[in-house]
């Protein structure tokens, strides 16, 4: 175990420091002009080439080893519109937003890795550490990717890490395959035809051509999908009405979409939009649904997972590694980079035993910083293991 072998006491003492700063001073989506700052200031100091500004806010650093060859480690800075309810001392100072993903962790233990890297031993190859913006729904990935991210800086692979509170702390997950679902966000509006609430007759009333739509739309996954397929569909929000003796004239129901399986998934798009128009037609109103917001699948390539899962059991030893990980039906904007480079998607453990950690967007979350060592040690290994691989 070389755990800590880069990183002295001091180092993580600043490591700890710095994603405390960061869970203070959260950003949105496309927002973190600080973190950017912060994280472009870091990796100039040094003495990294460091590239600004891609994807809007997105930062890349990048050190160049011996040899042929460059890779991509991927860290996400964005937080969420979440009213923070930890009660920890670096708790958000803005009210509304706060980091409830720990992607706060994540930027810290990928700049550990990058001020281990750059004190040397050198890589390899070239690695670029990549700082993403705008995970949480906004594709920040995919922005990147379409400022040229992946022609400005070409690699033969790319890796992404990312804290998971059920999994327990020195441990590590990584399968070969989907680890992530593939999520797409749906809209429906209903177009009915107001009236007053005491005549239904003479008007067209959205609300329960919305209520059967709800209780219709889950006989697409129940009844229409492979039972050992994995697909799920949520309506998250029913919109309609703002009187209580008035017929609205429309409804308004949004929510998301789940699968495992690209095929899956067109299919129950499909089957949305013809439910959608006969149910709202057979009751005399109009329905549409549009979909937008969709993250492909995250899957891992084997080879690239299989380097990944060497490298942990290399770190915590072969009882700490989760292989194969089970998928989750979360989604990963990673999934954008993966569909156009092989690589693999890990997760790090940062459960305390006894003590029930909260769940990833939960107001009560906070990253767990032991998991810091750990994190920086996984990109270490991937970082400095790559160019020395087995390859087979
Ligand atoms: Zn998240
Ligand atoms: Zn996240």
């Amino acid at each position: 175990m070389t755990l800590h072998a880069s990183l002295d006491a001091a180092a993580l003492d600043g490591l700890v420091a710095l994603r405390r700063d960061l869970h203070a001073h959260p950003e949105l989506r496309f927002e973190e002009r600080r973190t950017a700052g912060i994280v472009a200031g870091r990796l100039a100091a040094l003495g990294l080439e460091v590239h600004s500004g891609l994807g809007g806010t997105g930062v890349v650093g990048t050190i160049r080893g011996e040899g042929p060859g460059a890779i991509l480690l991927r860290a996400d800075m964005d937080a969420l519109p979440i009213a923070e309810e930890s009660g920890v001392a670096h708790a958000s100072r803005h009210p509304g937003r706060m980091h409830a993903c720990g992607h706060d962790g994540h930027v810290a233990m990928l700049l550990g890795a990058a001020d281990a890297l750059a004190r040397g031993p050198k890589p390899g190859g070239t690695v670029h550490l990549v700082f993403q913006p705008g995970e949480e729904g906004g594709a920040g990935a995919l922005r990147m990717i379409e400022d040229g991210l992946l022609d400005l800086f070409p690699v033969e692979a790319c890796f992404g890490l990312h804290n998971w509170p059920t999994l327990p702390i020195g441990h590590f997950g990584i399968c070969a395959g989907p680890v992530m679902a593939a999520g797409v966000r749906f809209t429906i509006l209903i177009e009915g035809r107001g009236g007053h609430a005491a005549q239904p007759h003479l008007a067209v009333d959205p609300i329960p051509v919305g209520c059967a739509l709800v209780g219709q739309l889950q006989t697409l996954v129940s009844r229409r999908t492979d039972p050992l397929a994995a697909a799920v569909l949520s309506v998250c929000m029913f919109n309609a009405g703002s009187s209580d003796n008035v017929l609205p004239s429309s409804a308004e129901i949004r929510g998301t979409l789940r699968t495992l399986d690209g095929d899956v998934m067109a299919r129950l798009r499909d089957g949305m939009a013809a439910l959608v128009e006969g149910v709202s037609a057979a009751h005399g109103a109009r329905g549409r649904v549009t979909f937008h917001g969709a993250y492909p699948l995250t899957a891992n390539a084997p080879a690239e997972a299989r380097f990944a899962a060497e490298t942990m059991r290399h770190l915590v030893g072969p009882d700490a590694v989760e292989e194969p990980t089970p998928p989750n039906m979360t989604s990963e904007d990673f999934g954008f980079m993966l569909e156009r480079r092989p690589g693999a998607y890990a997760l790090i453990g940062t459960a305390e035993p006894g003590r029930p950690s909260p769940a990833l967007h939960a107001p009560t979350f906070d990253f767990n910083d032991a998991a810091i060592p750990l994190g920086v040690g996984y990109w270490l290994g991937i970082a400095r293991g790559w160019w020395g691989r087995d390859a087979a």
